[in-house]
């Protein structure tokens, strides 16, 4: 939220019984720098102060209490440590309670003025059976002025820094009464047009963040809040659809129209099987973006196993008919070698320049490839990151794709739009990490999103089961029968930085273990981990892919794109130590063949509640959506891929998991407002114009996916 007025930004130093010294502190601990950052460093909580309690019917502990009446002893006790505490007691009509300080207790003796009559307020603690209030706010009963006191009082967070230096929640609420006193309607203007306040019943931008810091009641105080929120999500939303219009105006693109010999070709002689619905939905929305002449911006989301190198692949044919070469980007060599392989065998016989490119490629070769690229003799450049380095010219690229975009960083990605003159080139970003399609949109708003939302058919469900390390012996003899059939097998362990040590010795040692059970010459085990050198990573994880290697014994290095078909069971050690859509990822690898596939979670006895929930999660359910939903819920947005760099940091008041009804709503105002006018020129329009040009110097963030 931004605010323009002269007044909100005074430096907040300036206001009464702050100071440099606490304006630093503010600074420092909580980034308010001025006085509009302060109104927008909102209450943590707030406390219904409207009931007056009797110690009588004081039941249940921590719970927070409101009581009238007299403090009628004191008395210092030395504890064993030596430390002192001040204990008094409280007495109203229906009885006693103890108070007690811990601290400040000189100050505290010597403000109390027993016999008097007090308001107090504090938290009911309970030690030995016994109830008392540890360190409660006393207010004289007689300064109290009825009429003005907070029915519902704000309570701003302090940290103990900021209490050390005397800004406490008591000089905070002056502070904000102080600001929120002086505001005037020029202060914060209306940013939303009336319609929308009246259909949805927000009250106005100002009256809404006085309510936040000076609550009437709680209903008032609930429309504020989602006031705020909507305001928030709108604001954050037509941004993204705003830019998204720019992108589509300033970046005009190639425009293919020709669908020529290489795809019919492709699509009636060499593809190995039906397309699903989806894809070939997919397919179309990309052939209508790559024929408009606009720059295309697509994400292209697919669970694991859905199919989308055939799309990638089809994309590109498009791009190779109209004359066009294209690249396709993955963030591991394993994974690029196995894009390329793929492609290679796909479109054998059709006459398409095919190249691969990594760190692996040196000397002479690299050398003549770079050559051949700039002079047009290469259809389709497949590989690592070092597609990006500058010495990497087209001649004429048409189509980047990448697999897997948010493993690259957002700078390396931009360089590919300006490997093309004179458009940039078309981009489709693929990933499987399957995102709640509310939040995508929300996300990736500025893209254009696809989703392959079906399997293959006849791809069988990998049956996922759960079992404790004490029936190890059993999931071995299990897998021995899978090996003698002529299965393949993976064990995962789990591989965690901060004891990147010890994991190595559990996979070290649930190698050994292996050996054991499955001894050399009559099995073959591979081992890769990430602390290996690249090439011997490559090395034994072909041995496997070739099916000389029966046992593949990993850490989450496989957890990308690998594809051996012929394996289909998946152990996953201490699968308690993994996240969801890690273990979702994981899963992934098997069910790639013809044969029943399994995975098998293996953990220890005890479970933490939240680990049952990721492991009977996964045994349930295949579908990476609702995965992704309960992972949400579980860990929070921020941890889905993409939310990081997608500016959702910004929106400070909203919860993305309870709050996604506001964000529908605010989605299809969005949307209408965008349908009827786009520009914004309808007069009720200008106050949404003149705040979302503010918001646009403020979070401007161009092109930040691709
Ligand atoms: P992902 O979306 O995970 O990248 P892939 O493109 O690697 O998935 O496809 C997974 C497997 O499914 C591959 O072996 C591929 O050949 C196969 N496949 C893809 N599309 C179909 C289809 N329509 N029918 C049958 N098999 C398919
Ligand atoms: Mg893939």
């Amino acid at each position: 939220m931004i605010f323009n007025s002269r007044y909100l930004q005074t430096s907040i130093e300036f206001l009464k019984g702050v100071g440099p010294i606490k304006a630093d502190l503010l600074k420092k601990e909580l980034n308010i720098h001025n006085y509009g950052d302060y109104l927008l460093a909102f209450p943590f909580r707030y406390e219904d102060r409207s009931v007056v309690q009797k110690i009588r019917d004081i039941q249940s502990t921590n719970t927070s209490v409101q009581l009238d009446g007299t403090v009628v002893s004191m008395e210092t006790i030395s504890g064993k440590n030596g430390r002192k505490r001040l204990t008094a007691l409280f007495k109203d009509e229906t009885g006693f309670i103890e108070l007690v300080w811990f601290k400040s207790i000189k100050w505290v003796q010597k403000s109390i003025q027993p016999g008097q009559q007090y308001r107090l307020f504090g938290k009911i603690n309970t030690f030995n059976n016994k109830k008392s209030i540890p360190h409660p706010e006393l207010e004289l009963l007689s300064n109290i002025n009825p009429s003005q006191s907070a029915k519902f009082v704000p309570i701003y967070h302090a940290t103990e820094k900021m209490r050390s230096k005397g800004i406490d929640d008591r000089l905070r609420k002056t502070m904000s009464l102080a600001i929120v006193h002086s505001l005037q309607a020029k202060d914060i203007p209306e940013n939303l047009p009336q319609y929308i306040l009246d259909k949805f019943n927000l009250p106005s931008r100002i009256v809404a963040i006085k309510e936040l810091h000076l609550p009437s009641n709680i209903q008032a105080l609930q429309h504020a809040q989602n006031r705020i929120k909507f305001e928030e999500l709108f604001f954050f939303q037509l941004s993204l659809f705003a830019q998204k219009q720019w992108r589509k105006t300033m970046f005009k693109g190639y425009t293919f129209t020709k669908i020529g010999s290489y795809v019919n070709r492709f699509y009636h002689d060499k593809l190995p099987f039906d397309l699903t619905t989806a894809q070939k939905r997919v397919i179309k929305e990309i052939r209508r973006d790559l024929g408009v002449g606009i720059q295309m911006n697509r994400l292209l989301q697919g669970d694991v196993g859905s199919g989308k190198t055939i799309v990638a692949l089809i994309s590109m044919l498009i791009a190779k008919d109209n004359d066009f070469q294209s690249c396709l980007m993955a963030p591991t060599e394993i994974l690029a070698q196995q894009h390329y392989q793929s492609i290679q065998s796909y479109t054998t016989g059709l006459g398409l320049k095919i190249a691969f490119l990594s760190g692996t490629v040196k000397g002479t070769k690299r050398k003549q490839l770079l050559q051949m690229l700039q002079e047009g003799d290469i259809d389709i450049l497949i590989g690592t990151h070092a597609l990006l380095e500058d010495p990497v010219r087209f001649k004429n690229l048409g189509l980047a794709i990448t697999d897997e975009q948010h493993r690259f960083g957002v700078k390396q990605r931009s360089k590919l739009w300006h490997k093309s003159k004179p458009f940039p080139p078309h981009i489709l970003v693929m990933t499987a990490t399957p995102i709640p399609r509310t939040l995508a949109m929300t996300i990736y708003g500025d893209l254009d999103i696809s989703i392959i939302d079906e399997l293959p058919p006849g791809r069988k469900v990998v049956k996922t089961v759960h079992k404790s390390e004490a029936q190890k012996g059993k999931v071995y003899a299990f897998v021995k029968s899978v090996i003698d059939q002529g299965g393949q097998v993976y064990f995962v362990y789990p591989l965690i930085e901060e004891s990147e040590t010890l994991d190595l010795q559990n996979l070290q040692q649930g190698y050994e273990r292996l050996l054991e059970y499955f001894p050399m010459p009559e099995y073959q085990i591979s081992v890769v981990h990430g602390k290996m050198k690249p090439q011997d990573k490559d090395i034994e994880m072909q041995r496997f892919a070739d099916g000389i290697t029966q046992i593949m014994v990993a850490t989450t290095v496989i957890e990308v794109g690998v594809n051996v078909p012929n394996a289909s069971v998946m152990i996953i050690e201490n699968a308690e130590r993994f996240g969801l859509s890690q273990l979702h990822q994981l899963r992934g690898r098997v069910g790639r063949g013809a044969d029943q596939s399994y995975c098998i979670l293996s953990t220890s006895f005890k479970l933490s509640n939240e680990a049952k929930k990721r492991i009977q999660t996964m045994v349930s359910t295949n579908d990476g959506f609702k995965i992704s939903e309960v992972d949400m819920e579980i860990r929070g947005p921020g941890s889905i891929d993409g939310t990081q760099q997608s500016g959702l940091s910004d929106l400070a008041q909203v919860n993305l998991i309870t709050d996604q009804p506001i964000l529908r709503t605010a989605r299809l105002i969005v949307e209408k407002i965008m349908e009827e006018d786009p520009q914004l020129i309808k007069p009720a329009h200008q106050p949404i114009k003149i705040y979302l040009e503010a918001y646009h110097k403020k979070y401007k963030s161009w092109g930040k996916i691709s």
